[in-house]
């Protein structure tokens, strides 16, 4: 991978980190406006905070790999599949720059942790991404 295309990623997911960091602080803020409403539509309100919850744990975990994957571009290790080792293909960095897996080790995972929750992380778009380079 060259310098250029390592700072184009860079700026990515920073920009990603942000929008992850304005969205956590934004659904913390509403489930703060919650606890203080009145007691009337409390059930509503108890079903609202559990979707904000879920929202919050998903975003929370999408930070994470964001992080991790900046972390890496400072160790010289980005782009390099977390359980096989080899490299991600570009096409898959591009749709999913905070993927820490390749295509096959992510689909190995989505099978284990449950397809939902993946898909919320990024899982919908890898497979967007390894469509492409099959066609291409
Ligand atoms: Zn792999």
């Amino acid at each position: 991978m060259t310098g250029t295309q390592l700072i184009r990623f860079n700026c990515q997911l920073n920009a990603k980190r942000a929008e992850l960091l304005r969205s956590i602080h934004t659904l913390r803020n509403s489930m703060a406006i919650d606890n203080r409403g009145d007691s009337l539509d409390r059930g509503r309100k108890a079903t609202d905070r559990e979707i904000v919850l879920q929202n919050l744990s998903l975003e929370s975990e999408l930070l994470r790999r964001v992080e991790g994957a900046l972390q890496e571009i400072q160790e010289g290790t980005f782009g390099i599949c977390a359980t096989c080792e080899r490299p991600i293909p570009n096409q898959r960095l591009q749709a999913v720059p905070w993927s820490p897996y390749c295509v096959s080790c992510q689909e190995a995972e989505e099978v284990q942790a449950g397809f939902g929750m993946m898909a919320s992380l990024g899982g919908e778009s890898a497979h967007a991404g390894s469509r492409s380079i099959r066609s291409s």
